[in-house]
């Protein structure tokens, strides 16, 4: 199985979610948003098709990260690979975060008719979800460009069978500073 990214694995973000972690872009989305910041990133020919058992070694010679952050693009545009790669990150250890311009209840639609967007949501951490939104950019938030877009802790979701936000409070946005390590 292949999977198209529009850059190759970028280690040691700290930008890209909580603690150290391995960014993985992958190419194409159609969300079209308003001022995105990467547009290069939207065509679904673009980037390079990489075969997955290249992406499993880099991860399992990845040393001192915390988790993988799937980006892009917009990776559930390419469900298939990415459960696959959700699923080997936390085979080995990896917590695992995902961007997606789709918010959580469209994924929960979709996985009406895709059974593997809901097995995605098994392997996630965090979701944060939601299209780019230029009138409710925010430079202070955590993680994410815009208010409408959720960091969504999605173990704690699926067990309470509502939508559990990572609460912005300053005790954690102190402990992130602090780096101390934060698992959800
Ligand atoms: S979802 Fe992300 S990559 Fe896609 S257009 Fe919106 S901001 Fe850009």
């Amino acid at each position: 199985m292949t999977i198209r990214l529009a850059a190759p694995l970028q280690s040691d973000s700290v930008v890209d979610g909580f603690g150290i972690r391995t960014v993985i872009w992958t190419q194409g989305c159609s969300h079209d948003c308003p001022f995105c910041q990467n547009p290069q990133t939207h065509n679904f020919e673009g980037g390079e098709e990489v075969d997955l058992k290249e992406i499993f070694t880099e991860l399992d010679n990845l040393h001192n990260q915390d988790g993988i952050t799937l980006s892009g693009g917009d990776p559930l545009f390419q469900i298939e690979p990415v459960v696959e790669i959700a699923k080997h990150a936390k085979k080995i250890g990896l917590n695992v975060w995902c961007y997606t311009g789709f918010t959580y209840e469209k994924v929960l639609e979709m996985g009406k008719k895709n059974p593997k967007y809901l097995e995605l949501l098994n392997y996630l951490d965090v979701l944060v979800d939601g299209r780019f939104e230029i009138a409710k950019k925010d430079l202070n938030l955590l993680f994410r460009g815009s208010s409408n877009q959720r960091l969504i802790n999605v173990p704690e979701t699926l067990k309470q069978n509502k939508i559990v936000i990572i609460p912005e409070s300053d005790g954690i946005i102190e402990s992130f500073k602090n780096k101390d390590k934060l698992y959800i």
